[in-house]
């Protein structure tokens, strides 16, 4: 942030604080199975998916630094895909918020796997399954990462849906705009997608998120963006809310996907919006009179004193009103 380097807020303890909301339900977690390639290959790119794979490696061989972060950016992307890993680690690294480590593959593999692992569920007959996904993936691209976000977990469960039903909806409550999963399915009229946030104006992702987008070609008009002032609390986000099941209900989606961030939080480091645990109360509730089956993919949030108490009653409510 204005080019303080900074600790980054996407840490195993927000996987924990979930996971205990989760127990407080009395629900069971399991461990998602390997989905493999193929849902992945549904979304990203071939060249994307060997860069996730191997470039910490070449970086490592090259005398690189620790973890790849790009120094340079094809601002104005002509097509043209670099040989050079410093080329290739700009083209598929938006920002300097989504450094490849060791572990990034793995890590990244199995938050989709449990995405994949939710939509399966759904898909098999279930009325609804939660993803606890870590990292998120909602900033990411077809063949590009940024904002904490690899594969695009929604995405690809989207995706899996996809093959089940005509139509899915996806729709987004993160603080930040969905940007990847909006780029995923911007020409296509197959897949709805619906994003709730703060006005990008003043908020990452800066460049995308605008009401003004609303789709190209086939997919012009099945794109809704609702962004928020910087500051709006419950009554704000609800109406928003209101608007945008409107618009997943007259578009009568098969299944729906729910990128559940629960950073738009009062106490949320990220400081964009201010809704409060009853808030999340009451956005669940909503959601959940949702008649169609639903997969939940955990997207952001961050550590606070009432990160788990948000899952906690956004899922409470949510399951008692399904
Ligand atoms: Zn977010």
């Amino acid at each position: 942030m204005a080019g303080a380097l900074r600790p980054i807020p996407e840490v195993p303890e927000r996987a924990d604080r979930l996971l205990g909301a989760i127990e407080r339900l009395g629900l069971q977690a399991e461990e998602p199975v390997d989905a493999g390639l193929a849902p992945l290959a549904a979304v990203h790119t071939p060249e994307y998916l060997e860069f996730l794979q191997n470039i910490h490696a070449e970086w490592q061989a090259l005398g690189g630094s620790r973890d790849v972060v790009p120094s340079v950016h094809p601002n104005y992307r002509n097509g043209v895909y670099p040989r050079a890993a410093v080329g290739r680690a700009g083209y598929h690294l938006a920002d300097t918020a989504c450094p490849v480590s060791a572990e990034t593959w793995d890590a990244v593999r199995t938050s989709a796997n449990a995405a994949v692992a939710a939509a399966h569920t759904v898909r098999e007959g279930a009325r609804h399954a939660y993803a606890l996904c870590r990292p998120p993936g909602h900033h990411a691209y077809a063949d590009m990462a940024g904002g904490f976000c690899y594969l695009n977990n929604a995405a690809i469960a989207a995706q899996t849906l996809r093959t089940a039903v005509d139509r899915v909806a996806v729709l987004d409550i993160d603080l930040h705009h969905g940007n990847g999963t909006q780029g995923v399915f911007y020409r296509r009229d197959d897949v709805l997608t619906v994003s709730v946030h703060v006005d990008p104006s003043d908020f990452y992702p800066f460049f995308w998120g605008h009401a003004s987008e609303r789709g190209e070609g086939a997919g012009l008009g099945y794109n809704h963006n609702l962004p928020l002032p910087l500051g709006a609390g419950d009554d704000a986000f609800l109406a928003a809310l209101e608007a945008a099941l409107a618009r997943i209900e007259a578009f009568a989606p098969g299944c729906m996907v729910l990128s559940l961030g629960l950073d738009a939080s009062a106490e949320d480091p990220f400081g964009g919006l201010t809704v409060t645990s009853d808030g999340f109360a009451a956005i669940g509730r909503r959601i959940g009179a949702v008649t169609c089956p639903v997969a939940l993919i955990q997207e952001g949030g961050y550590l606070s004193d009432v990160l788990g108490e948000n899952l906690y009653r956004f899922l409470g409510a949510f399951l008692e009103a399904r």
